[in-house]
């Protein structure tokens, strides 16, 4: 997937201000925040989008929400709260075909979204 920028963050191919690492999860800051906070979690798996994923990749997406929960705790979200959420194909919004979750925080945000 040499044409996924999501894909070449993982490879540290482009840079990127990352928040968390571990073997199966990435997280760094979105380039046009929408929030305060504002976070993209990725499996490193290059997973377009969630029609893609497989049995084997349950374990991996649970380990990037997990992961998501941890940062939040890290940046003392514990009581406020933060919202993820995924865009999944056209009538969403998907813009980048690596399946990725936002991690918006840091201000009162808006439901149901536009
Ligand atoms: P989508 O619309 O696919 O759900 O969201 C893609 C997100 O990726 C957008 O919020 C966009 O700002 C972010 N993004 C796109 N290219 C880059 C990049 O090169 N670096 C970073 N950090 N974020 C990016
Ligand atoms: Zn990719």
């Amino acid at each position: 997937m040499q044409e996924c920028i999501f894909c070449k963050i993982v490879k540290k191919e482009i840079p990127a201000e990352i928040i968390y690492e571990d073997d199966n999860v990435l997280a760094f800051k979105d380039i046009q925040p929408a929030a305060p906070i504002h976070l993209l979690f990725i499996p490193k798996k290059h997973i377009p989008t969630f029609f893609d994923l497989q049995p084997e990749d349950d374990k991996i997406m649970g380990e990037v929400q997990r992961a998501a929960a941890v940062v939040a705790g890290d940046l003392g979200l514990a009581e406020r709260g933060f919202r993820l959420v995924a865009n999944c194909m056209k009538d969403a919004g998907q813009l980048v075909f690596h399946l990725h979750y936002h991690f918006l925080a840091g201000r009162e945000l808006q439901w149901p979204p536009g």
